[in-house]
């Protein structure tokens, strides 16, 4: 039950809610070590603790074990009492008109399913709306790894990894790869998945991969003010684009010190009502790595 919770298996949203007030009581830190004792993963950041906080980049530990976040979350975490939750996000369908013949969409929950959908007037399509994958590349060089300046909205004039939307009649790598040279101009070989970072609230999914330079070259592409290799203590946590970067990076900086690149999910649980580009207001939960 409790590897379900976590990996988010099988288990509908509600089903989940439904279990997870059913069980919260178990979800004490034992939780974290019975999982290891299993070699699932190693224990969560923040186990199944839905609550939203504040970021302040210059106060974040640069570990993310749970106790080096503020004393906040470190006591709501170890008490299921006092762990407030919020219910699964619900999300509207934003199809209008229906693509094949034209007609206009309502919202209903279509028989055997248990959540809204586009469904067209005229001749009953239904629209099934899912996240979008984001690719990237976390390029290191010499010991820095390299960023890139936004020059569009939204986010413009911060710094990001190279990254975008994953295209159709590509893989996740070589779409990482793509990104990379059109937004610095720079040739990379993958080395290895690095992260892969859900962001729920905003349908989003990101695969960023460690990959190295082929040559040491790099020039701002349409898309980039400016490209920059940044040691790991000059990151610049306060101009980042994304909460995924500022995310990845953190995850980045602590295998570097700890000595090994690991693999690393997790979820990224944004304040609702926080824009796309709000990198300081989120949790991330399901910490996961190997
Ligand atoms: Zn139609």
């Amino acid at each position: 039950m409790i590897r379900y919770l976590q990996l988010g298996v099988s288990l509908s949203p509600l089903q989940k809610w439904k279990t997870h007030l059913l069980v919260s009581s178990l979800l004490v830190p034992s939780t974290s070590s019975a999982a290891s004792h299993l070699g699932l993963f190693s224990p969560p950041l923040l186990p199944l603790n839905r609550r939203y906080y504040r970021h302040h980049p210059l106060q974040m530990s640069s570990s993310f074990s749970p106790s080096n976040h503020d004393s906040d979350i470190a006591s709501s975490s170890s008490s299921s009492s006092s762990t407030i939750l919020t219910p699964p996000m619900v999300h509207k369908p934003k199809t209008k008109f229906c693509q094949s013949c034209g007609g206009q969409t309502k919202l209903v929950v279509p028989e055997g399913e248990e959540k809204l959908r586009a469904v067209c007037t005229l001749c009953n399509k239904i629209y099934y709306e899912n996240p979008k994958m984001v690719v990237g590349c976390l390029v290191e060089h010499n010991n820095k790894v390299l960023l890139c300046r936004r020059k569009i909205e939204p986010s413009y004039g911060l710094w990001t990894l190279p990254a975008g939307y994953m295209e159709l009649g590509e893989s996740a790598a070589e779409g990482a790869a793509r990104e990379t040279l059109e937004e610095a101009c720079a040739e990379v070989e993958v080395v290895s998945p690095f992260a892969q970072l859900d962001i729920p609230l905003i349908g989003q999914s990101y695969i960023i991969f460690h990959a190295k330079l082929k040559k040491p070259h790099f020039s701002p592409g349409p898309e980039s003010l400016e490209c920059a290799l940044f040691d790991l203590h000059d990151i610049p946590y306060d101009s980042l684009a994304f909460s995924s970067v500022y995310v990845t990076l953190k995850m980045y900086a602590d295998d570097i010190k700890n000595g090994k690149i690991k693999f690393h999910y997790c979820t990224i649980n944004k304040r609702p009502g926080a824009s796309p580009s709000d990198t300081q207001s989120f949790a991330v939960c399901n910490h996961l790595c190997m």
